[in-house]
């Protein structure tokens, strides 16, 4: 399950430091270290794959875990009326760590299309 080169298998194990918001038994909730809005978390499965979409074939209940632990945090946050919720996927959207994750994006107004 654990990938010793992946920097969110770090976290998850508590071997990385993060500021942690949320967890169950499928997913963990933590605050982006460059934060784009005033709320911006980041929900990773515990489980290492490395894009959501790769895991909801592999693993679909992680998968799912990670989209309901996304709109628990923006619940708790206070965003849950308007968030963004972002998944780059592969490295021309932009992804640039490649354990799944999704960007939860709150606090601010936003535009579309996206850059
Ligand atoms: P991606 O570009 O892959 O969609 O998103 C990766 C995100 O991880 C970026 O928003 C980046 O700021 C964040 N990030 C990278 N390294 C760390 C870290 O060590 N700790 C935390 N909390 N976030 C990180
Ligand atoms: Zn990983």
């Amino acid at each position: 399950m654990n990938n010793p080169d992946c920097l969110f298998c770090g976290i998850v194990a508590g071997e990385v430091p993060s500021e942690k918001v949320a967890e169950t038994d499928l997913a963990m909730a933590f605050r982006d270290i460059n934060p784009q809005a005033p709320t911006h978390v980041l929900v990773i499965p515990k489980r290492h794959s490395p894009t959501l979409t790769e895991l909801a074939g592999a693993h679909p209940d992680a998968a799912v875990g990670v989209l309901t632990l996304a709109h628990q945090v923006a619940t708790d946050e206070g965003v849950a009326g308007g968030y963004r919720l972002v998944c780059n996927n592969g490295a021309r959207a932009q992804q640039s760590v490649f354990h799944a994750h999704a960007h939860v994006l709150g606090g601010r107004d936003f535009a579309w299309p996206p850059g």
